[in-house]
């Protein structure tokens, strides 16, 4: 319906034909009309469209630089779809030789309620090869008052006498940002509010023809509702599966933890749905282990590289089992849009499984729970060291590592400077006391992070409260290196060992 309804009324309205639309406006314009006309191109790129538009121009009582007025009686008729003069055929279901001897029989009557007769024969690439000939010949002598526009997807099917008498027109797919435009322009008069990175997607999608992308701006609505997200888009349009999930998968059973982690990083930062894009890859480990356990990949698997590369290295399903279940772990309801429970299942699942949770409290530093790694703790020792739960933070730990991450969605900047930087001194009804370690975080968080910091902690706590900041008492050389985010810390704990890259 949206497409009928936003069908271009003029030809300055036919989104990216410029070449064509300009070119008939000014022949219009300056009294040219040729007896027919051949419009090429893919589908939904506007040549039906054109076509309705052209017929209109050439029986406009008041033409206005070539653009039918749309208000004069001939214009009307056509746009009510009633004008007699006006006469449509789908050559696809029409494309016999009696098709056209009866359209040149009753060609020569005069118009009834045009000044021109104007046939648009569409997919006429169809029409049988008696039927091109019956049609060659009224192209060769036309009756005065009769134009013939021809519309095809499949120039190279017309025969080369057909086209040699026609004006030629090729109509492009649409480049993205002509069709981003007219979507964006609908939306706007519709009252839709699409995100850009959502009409993008339709755009991409509808490989550059215009209904097609109207009809998918249609869908997602009807969907989702006026003001989808840029995901809802993506899942309306079925394009939420991401390639990564193959990859982050593979790089967890070959145990390349830093690939992993850039993987999740790299989704987050998209803004990829990461609950369920982890989903995605356990999908991924669910479809591959059945083949490990039958040790036979499986012909059409989408993910038969994987379960081939598992195979060969005789690791058995093990991994598989505990990458699935660290990854079935991770928690996002708290905060969706963070990739650390994604890191930090993979960490678990690459690292080795991991033992019973232990009780002995966590000795604290820096704001988060270290435990500085054994020597010589191996992959392999880790498995009877404690798991990575929030359960072994302090209720201050696990504050500042909810606020960090919470922050973290509003301004990486101002999260940074929680990460590894500050501790939290003291959580009252009405107080929260932040210690920072540097002098010029203080002064940053101060200047420009204390709402952040605030609208957070409320939001934490589910109560109004006060954030103070202040220097901390701690030197910053009884803290660990810098740079013990929390997943070094998880991976620590776990029995990695920290390479300075200097
Ligand atoms: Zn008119």
């Amino acid at each position: 319906m949206l497409y009928g309804k936003w069908r271009p009324r003029g030809f300055d309205e036919v989104a990216g034909q410029d070449h064509i639309v300009t070119t008939l406006r000014n022949a219009l314009a300056s009294g040219q009309v040729a007896h027919a006309y051949l419009f090429c191109g893919p589908r939904g790129t506007g040549k039906t469209t054109t076509a309705r538009i052209l017929a209109r121009a050439v029986n406009c009582l008041n033409l206005q630089k070539g653009e039918p007025c749309n208000a004069c009686e001939p214009c009307k008729a056509i746009n009510r779809g009633n004008a007699l003069d006006l006469i449509e055929l789908d050559a696809a279901s029409n494309r016999g030789i009696d098709d056209i001897k009866e359209l040149r029989d009753k060609i020569a009557f005069a118009p009834s309620d045009l000044t021109r007769k104007v046939y648009l024969l569409d997919e006429v690439h169809m029409l049988t090869t008696p039927a091109f000939n019956a049609l060659l010949k009224t192209l060769e002598e036309p009756p005065p008052h009769a134009i013939f526009i021809l519309a095809t997807t499949e120039s190279h099917a017309v025969p080369a006498t057909i086209i040699s008498r026609c004006q030629r027109y090729d109509f492009r797919r649409l480049p993205n940002d002509a069709l981003v435009g007219r979507l964006r322009h609908i939306a706007a008069e519709e009252g839709f509010a699409i995100p850009e990175q959502g009409l993008l997607q339709i755009s991409i999608q509808s490989r550059g023809g215009a209904r097609d992308a109207i009809t998918m701006l249609e869908q997602v609505v009807a969907r989702y509702g006026a003001a989808p997200s840029a995901e809802e888009v993506l899942e309306a349009l079925g394009l939420v599966h991401d390639p990564r999930s193959e990859t982050l998968a593979a790089a967890i059973l070959e145990g390349e933890l830093g690939s992993a982690l850039d993987i999740a990083r790299s989704v987050a930062d998209d803004g990829v749905n990461i609950a369920r894009f982890t989903r995605e890859t356990i999908d991924v480990l669910r479809e591959v282990l059945p083949q490990v356990l039958r040790d036979a990949p499986r012909e059409d698997s989408p993910n038969r590289a994987l379960a081939e590369a598992v195979l060969r290295g005789r690791k058995g399903p093990a991994p598989i089992v505990a990458a699935i279940s660290e990854l079935a772990r991770a928690d996002f309801r708290l905060d969706p849009g963070s990739p650390i429970p994604l890191e930090v299942a993979c960490a678990a699942a690459i690292l080795g499984p991991v033992g019973p949770v232990t009780h002995a409290p966590a000795p604290v530093a820096g704001g988060v729970a270290t435990r500085p790694p054994a020597a010589g703790q191996t992959r392999g020792a880790a498995n009877s060291g404690p798991r990575p739960d929030d359960r072994t933070l302090t209720t201050e730990e696990r504050f500042l590592k909810d606020l960090y991450e919470r922050a973290k969605l509003e301004d990486q900047k101002i999260a940074a400077k929680l990460n590894g930087s500050c501790e939290v001194i003291s959580i009252s009804d009405s107080l929260v006391e932040i210690g920072v370690f540097y002098e010029f975080h203080l002064t940053a968080l101060e200047n420009e992070g204390l709402p952040v910091l605030q609208r957070n902690a409320e939001a934490i706590l589910g109560r109004p409260v006060v954030v103070k900041l202040k220097l901390s008492e701690r030197q910053p050389g009884q803290q660990r290196a810098a740079r013990s985010g929390h997943l070094v810390k998880t991976a620590v704990e776990l029995g990695a060992k920290p390479v300075d890259k200097g």
